[in-house]
């Protein structure tokens, strides 16, 4: 008997080592099976809780019927539809599978080995995926506490910078820039840079000071926005995104689709689905109500949540959020880890009340995993939580008014901060003054008028309440 000797596989191209590889988030049926549980919620992925849109479920049967042919490649009469809700010509809008399979053919058509790729960070994992795969350089902006620094995006760019990636909301953590900061990102950026704003949770927002980038099309032909049907639009599973941008941009990623990328029944689900705009309103102001609430309810238990725009909020729990993950999931909620805090989906009321308990489980089980995530607890956490709710109440929409308000209340920290370094950890403060920063623009434009008696009082005083 002879034994055949087999060479190895070929390697692939040696730059994909440094590529980072797209991890979903883990199904509720695989958090059972790995803990032994008997139920689990997910909320790891960002979808919306509420099951397909009417119709949509019907549509998807019917096209089966055809789906022994090849669909329509270019999804030519969706992207027309898609267009006409903008306003937009057919020819400034593509369909492709998922915002996720735009931002790659988008890659492809505009970056390679000698190009730059500039986007913050963390963000969405695409972003370095896909640069990656092109080999282009990735240069990463590191985000200034929870947001996007956008000076430091201008600053980062150089003659070789092709794309610019700006997640709007930014996910995993959950803020968005405001209308001046894009404004000022697109008068600046070189004309022969794309900016893509990758507003998969636009449905989401609610600052009115959070720039619809759409608006900005026709002064900029190399702006690109991505919108998604995965989230609000309930069509995750579907696969269908939409890229409007000039008709050049929109040439190039057609031309580097897979053929008949979008399925059939995809493309007639979001036929439907597009109808439902008013359903679609409705599920996002539950989960916009959710998200709010929930946040309160974790600010006063102590924990800094920055403000959300999308529908998930971050959890700034540090170094030991894997940990945390797996005592959550161990007590059936199934939560995104990050190497420095959690992602968690905002659910229905119930799944959302299934994640508080098993939170509040896990504090007392691993109390130090709060260490780096807490504000000033006890009396001095439901003081800052008083005077934070004292400020976004209210509605004015007036910038100096809003700047003043927001120095008026660092200014109050900062002069607190002598009465709090004797007993509290130093990054309570820091804990602190981050919360307040930030409060968007959206936030201070709905401040009314903060009442100076607030302002006067130490938030950490125990004997103020
Ligand atoms: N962009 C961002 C910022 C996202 O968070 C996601 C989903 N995680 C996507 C794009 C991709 O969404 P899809 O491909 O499902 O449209």
């Amino acid at each position: 008997m002879t034994t055949q000797q087999t060479s190895p596989a070929p390697p692939p191209r040696a730059h994909l080592a440094s590529v980072p590889v797209y991890i979903p988030g883990k199904s509720a049926a695989a958090a059972m099976a790995e803990h032994g549980i008997a139920a689990a919620v997910k909320l790891a992925s960002n979808e919306v809780p509420f099951g397909p849109l009417p119709g949509v479920a019907e549509a998807v049967l019917a096209a089966i019927a055809e789906t022994y042919r090849y669909a329509d490649h270019d999804s030519d009469e969706l992207a027309e539809a898609f267009a006409a809700t903008l306003g937009l010509t057919r020819d400034r809008v593509a369909v492709g599978p998922g915002s996720v399979g735009l931002l790659q053919q988008l890659t492809l058509a505009y970056a390679g080995p000698d190009d730059e790729v500039v986007y913050p960070w963390p963000s969405f994992i695409a972003y370095p995926q896909f640069s990656g795969v092109v080999a282009a350089a990735r240069v990463v902006v590191p985000l200034r506490r929870f947001s996007i620094d956008v000076d430091a995006v201008l600053q980062a760019i150089t003659p070789r910078t092709r794309i610019i990636f700006i997640a709007n909301p930014n996910n995993p953590i959950s803020g968005a820039i405001r209308r001046a900061e894009l404004e000022r990102l697109l008068d600046e950026a070189p004309a022969d840079c794309l900016v893509v704003v990758d507003e998969a949770y636009r449905e989401f927002v609610t600052g009115a000071d959070v720039p619809d980038a759409l608006d900005y099309l026709a002064d900029h032909p190399n702006l690109v926005v991505l919108r998604t049907y995965s989230k609000a639009y309930g069509m995750a599973g579907m696969r269908v995104g939409f890229l409007i941008g000039d008709p050049v941009v929109v040439g190039a990623v057609y031309a580097t689709m897979i053929p008949f990328a979008v399925n059939g029944p995809a493309q007639a689900a979001a036929m439907v689905a597009m109808t439902q705009g008013a359903e679609v309103r409705r599920r996002c102001s539950i989960i916009v109500d959710e998200r709010e609430r929930v946040a309160q309810v974790l600010r006063r238990s102590g924990l800094g949540v920055p403000a959300s725009q999308a529908n998930f909020w971050w959890l700034p729990s540090g170094g030991r959020s894997g940990e945390l993950a797996v005592a959550l999931e161990q007590r059936g909620v199934v939560v995104r880890p990050f190497p420095t805090g959690i992602r968690v989906t905002v659910g229905l009321p119930e799944e959302n009340a299934a994640f508080l308990g098993a939170l509040a489980a896990v504090r007392t089980a691993v109390p130090d995993i709060t260490d780096d995530w807490g504000l000033p607890t006890g009396e001095r956490a439901a003081l800052t939580a008083d005077l934070l709710d004292a400020l976004v109440v209210g509605h004015p929409d007036d910038a100096a008014a809003i700047e003043s308000r927001r120095s008026a209340m660092l200014d109050a920290v900062g002069e607190a901060a002598p009465d709090i370094t004797g007993d509290l950890p130093e990054r309570a403060l820091d804990r602190l003054v981050a919360l307040v920063a930030e409060l968007g623009d959206d936030d201070w434009a709905s401040i009314d008028a903060v009442d100076p008696s607030l302002l006067a009082v130490s938030p950490w005083s125990t004997s103020g309440r």
